[in-house]
């Protein structure tokens, strides 16, 4: 399998500021999350992907190919969805997305079949002889990445696909994404600065800070429990317990609603139980913690940030 992204050393200035630090990065094709706050350089990666902005320093190739020497190559297998609502508005749906295709390099005949075919796809089916200016702004987002579908990419940027979406059109944008590489075989990097989006459509993640990437892998692994981290609640006697715990030598947090126990390297959790049980504390809840993606984000940045 090629490898679908390869970054090395990759530095992009704006003037004074360094919006990206020297990024490496390699990603295997499938469904990509790229998190970050905003202003980390996610736009500019994907862009320097795209070669629409050139970085000063380092390479960058894309489906095995150089993206700096041979930027139309690349972009001729790449679907982009731009941040923003970068649509013509008199066209209709079906005008938009033949142009596209056209762009693209699809003869006529072959561009105007191929858009009513991603059209329908995208759920416009019924909508797509209506100018996009009567479009909701849910609907106008699926034109766009009708546009960015209709060309058949191997690889999809899409760049905030939900921004300005309500929760229903948002959850409806995320349901298309997911089923993209199953559905067309394309590779997709969902750049976005909103976890539960990544979350629910990706496979893997790249989180970038201060044009820095700070975690790459897969989301289970940014997810999963720490070792040794527990979060533990009583009946009302959480106090009590925090200070047994203490008392005993262990690390404990309070948080809104329970305690969270970092026990020592290879110590049974059933200590934990039994020194309560000795206090005559009755515990309720006892289970490794979860870390929510959100609380994974922030901690990993907040690591990147301090080192
Ligand atoms: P993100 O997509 O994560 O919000 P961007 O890649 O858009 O981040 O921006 C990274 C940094 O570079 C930000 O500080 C932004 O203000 C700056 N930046 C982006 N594009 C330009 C530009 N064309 N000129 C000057 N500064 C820019």
């Amino acid at each position: 399998m090629t490898t679908l992204l390869q970054l090395e050393g990759v530095e992009k200035q704006y003037g004074a500021l360094r919006a990206l630090k020297g990024v490496n990065l390699t990603l295997e094709p499938g469904r990509i999350g790229l998190l970050g706050p905003n202003g980390a350089g996610k736009s500019t990666l994907l862009k320097s992907v795209l070669g629409l902005v050139r970085p000063e320093h380092g390479s960058l190739s894309v489906l095995g190919m150089d993206a700096l020497r041979q930027p139309l190559e690349v972009r001729a297998h790449i679907g982009y969805m731009p941040e923003g609502d970068a649509i013509l508005p008199d066209l209709t749906a079906v005008e938009f997305a033949t142009l596209a295709a056209e762009l693209a390099g699809l003869p006529r005949a072959e561009a105007v079949a191929r858009a009513h075919q991603v059209l329908h796809y995208v759920g416009l089916g019924e909508a797509r002889y209506r100018p996009l200016h009567s479009y909701s702004t849910g609907m106008k987002q699926r034109a766009r990445l009708a546009q960015a579908l209709v060309g058949d990419p191997k690889l999809l940027l899409l760049d905030e696909p939900t921004s300005g979406l309500d929760p229903r059109g948002r959850e409806e944008m995320l349901a298309i994404i997911r089923d993209i590489p199953e559905r067309t075989g394309a590779s997709v990097i969902l750049s976005t600065h909103i976890l539960h989006d990544v979350e629910t459509t990706c496979e893997r993640v790249v989180v970038l800070s201060g044009g820095e990437i700070v975690f790459s892998g897969d989301l289970d692994a940014l997810t999963r429990p720490e070792a040794g981290l527990y979060e533990v609640r009583t009946h009302g006697r959480d106090a009590d317990l925090a200070k047994a715990l203490r008392a005993a030598g262990q690390t404990v947090e309070d948080v809104p609603g329970a305690l969270r126990v970092r026990l020592a390297e290879a110590e049974a959790p059933t200590n934990l139980l039994k020194l309560a049980l000795d206090a005559g504390i009755q515990v309720r809840h006892l289970a490794p913690l979860e870390r929510s993606l959100e609380e994974a984000f922030l901690e990993t940045v907040a690591k990147a940030e301090a080192q």
